[in-house]
């Protein structure tokens, strides 16, 4: 395509794992895509490294004591990259200085500019979980009334998102099974796990990852996460969402239909390949991963039952799912605040299902249809944890 053509990609959660997957497919293709807005929380030098490297025309740090750090910066390096505080981000990210959104910010800090990218219609490349978890049903109306693609970035939806590309094939769809790898502890006894570190948590066996995703690996609080993900993308209950363990991750997920197909997305752990599928969509593009050789890999693929008595996790979001309304949000707020609290070592690994399993017991769930329900849900299931977290330290 020719310069003009070219798309104009805002990468929010720049300086994170799945950002800097993003920035380094973008530029592989300078013919067709632009990193046009870089947005982070807090980490300016990081930031301006990436403005140097990919010159966007917005830059925005969250953390509004930074911003003069930035602008600075970005002076001082030359730049006509223009600064900006967090509170401009919705605003950008609904603007034309994009056409696709990565959103790839971690944790419900991500909904506001996620919702603002589908309500104004851009196509949508989503790697922010939590935020279809706290407001699913908002979030895939909005995408769509604002006429938003929405491609998956999370490697098992976007594997569906590959075998299902039609809305109209869902009809024949019978269920979708999500593989998640097991995390660095699959094959552990719950009692062996009282003690285990932040370090020997986040230390991810096949995906490198930022922490507190790597945290819900171990716990398996992120395939939870991803089967609520899955319910609101492939609009599938979760009585026909199947999870199985998968140690080599090589296949990422598989849909069945009703004939007795199944369909699967095999490829190497890299989440390269799911964003080059967004960025380029419905064309293929290169992304820097090789192919699969299965032979390399060891020849196997195995599968085996997860260890939900190890790893209550998976069940307590099977339940929030189950519940509706306000349990996921409560669900999603009360993991941030207990992964949080584990990976700054003020409680162990063995209270994360236990104050999420407190949490949504202290806290009913009610309807939610708007965000102001879905924002109390998730302020008050913050505050009950964070109680939860001081009385145990
Ligand atoms: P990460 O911790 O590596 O990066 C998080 C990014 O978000 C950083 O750039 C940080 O500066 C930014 N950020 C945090 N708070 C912010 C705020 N308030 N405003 C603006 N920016 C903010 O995390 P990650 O592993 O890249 O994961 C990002 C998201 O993608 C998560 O929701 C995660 O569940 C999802 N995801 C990640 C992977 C993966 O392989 N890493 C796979 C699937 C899904
Ligand atoms: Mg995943």
């Amino acid at each position: 395509p020719a310069a003009f053509s070219r798309l104009e990609v805002a990468v929010l959660g720049a300086t994170g794992s799945i950002g800097s997957s993003a920035l380094d497919v973008i530029a592989r293709h300078p013919d067709r895509l632009r990193a046009s807005v870089l947005a982070a929380g807090r980490n300016v030098g990081a930031l301006l490294d990436l403005c140097r490297r990919h010159r966007p025309r917005h830059a925005v740090i969250d953390d509004a004591s930074a911003f003069p750090a930035l602008r600075d910066g970005l002076r001082a390096a030359g730049l006509d990259t223009r600064a900006h505080a967090g509170d401009a981000l919705a605003a950008l990210v609904a603007s034309d200085a994009c056409d696709t959104v990565v959103a790839a910010i971690v944790g419900a800090a991500g909904l506001p500019s996620t919702l603002a990218a589908a309500r104004a219609g851009k196509r949508l490349l989503l790697a922010n979980k939590e935020s279809l978890v706290l407001a699913g049903e908002l979030l895939m109306r909005t995408a769509r009334e604002g006429g938003a693609t929405i491609v998956p970035i999370d490697s098992e939806h976007n594997a569906i998102f590959q075998c299902l590309p039609d809305a109209h094939a869902r009809g024949g769809l019978r269920r979708i099974v999500l593989t998640a790898s097991g995390g660095p502890f699959r094959g552990r006894g719950r009692d062996t796990l009282a003690a285990v570190t932040p370090e020997q948590a986040v230390a991810h066996p096949k995906w490198s990852m930022g922490p507190k995703i790597s945290v819900d690996s171990a716990t398996l609080m992120n395939k939870g996460l991803e089967v609520i993900e899955a319910h609101h993308l492939f609009g599938v209950p979760g009585t026909r969402i199947d999870v199985l363990v998968h140690p080599q991750s090589l296949v990422h997920s598989l849909v069945e239909f009703i004939d007795g197909s199944t369909l699967a997305q095999l490829g190497l752990p890299d989440m390269r390949t799911a964003l080059a599928v967004g960025l380029g969509w419905p064309e293929r593009i290169e992304s820097g991963v090789s192919g699969l050789d299965l032979l390399a890999q060891g020849g196997r693929l195995d599968f085996e039952a997860p260890d939900q008595e190890a790893f209550p996790c998976l069940r307590l979001a099977f339940e929030a799912l189950a519940a509706g309304g306000t349990a996921p949000a409560t669900l999603n707020a009360a993991n941030e605040v207990a992964v949080s609290a584990f990976l700054q070592r003020q409680v162990g690994f063995l209270s994360i299902p236990a104050l999420v399993e407190d949490t949504l017991a202290a806290l009913p769930p009610i309807a939610a249809d708007t965000l102001e329900v879905l924002a109390e849900a998730d302020r008050e299931a913050r505050r009950h944890a964070e109680a939860a977290v001081t009385r145990l330290t």
